[in-house]
């Protein structure tokens, strides 16, 4: 998509020729009023209908074309307090960790309280993030902790997204997990002891 968004050249409304160039289509659906340019082996689309309909904004301000990324937050699905607490942590991403927060809205649709034991994660190849009954009851359920936790389980997902999963081993995944929680605990000034239980954690994945 980033590729394909570099290659588009805009076209401002006053530059065109009374004649049209090739149809557009994207992701199959024909856009029969769109006036499209073939010129010397460029061809030039127009940007606001091509731009929104692969999840981009367009303006037009300050005499300049703007593009956008619309970002959308994950749903967070579990009880009042649960939803406000992980709105929090998403709240800290957004104002502190912006690459952060633009992998998560990217990466992940769901944040859910889970019944089920075990480890927090994240649905392997999917796009949801469980956070476990365990870490709701503990002390660490707090923004800054669940933040942490959310960017981690991220970083599983895009490691999927990416294949990593398929050419790194299980170990080194999660050694680099654990230093974004490192990273994103030290950013949010987070309390020692939670910084070192995250470093005592990420050393038992530690590669060889
Ligand atoms: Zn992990």
């Amino acid at each position: 998509m980033r590729k394909f968004l570099l290659a588009m050249v805009l076209v401002l409304s006053f530059a065109l020729p009374s004649w049209a160039g090739p149809a557009l289509i994207i992701n199959g659906a024909l856009y029969p009023n769109a006036q499209t340019i073939e010129q010397d082996g460029m061809v030039y689309v127009p940007v606001q209908p091509t731009a929104e309909a692969i999840g981009y904004e367009v303006g037009f301000e300050d005499g300049a074309v703007k593009i956008w990324q619309q970002l959308k937050e994950p749903q967070i699905i579990g009880d009042s307090h649960f939803q406000e607490v992980v709105g929090q942590a998403i709240g800290l991403l957004r104002e502190n960790e912006p690459v952060s927060y633009v992998n998560l809205c990217q990466y992940v649709d769901t944040i859910e309280l889970s019944e089920q034991q075990g480890r927090d994660g994240h649905n392997n190849g999917g796009r949801q993030v469980y956070l476990t009954r365990e870490l709701y009851d503990s002390d660490r359920f707090i923004p800054v902790y669940v933040a942490a936790t959310i960017v981690h389980e991220t970083v599983h997902a895009m490691q999927f997204g990416w294949g990593f999963n398929r050419v790194m081993t299980e170990n080194a995944l999660e050694y680099e997990a654990y230093g974004h929680d490192i990273n994103i605990l030290t950013q949010l000034n987070a309390p020692q002891w939670m910084i070192d239980g995250i470093v005592t954690s990420q050393n038992k994945y530690k590669p060889n």
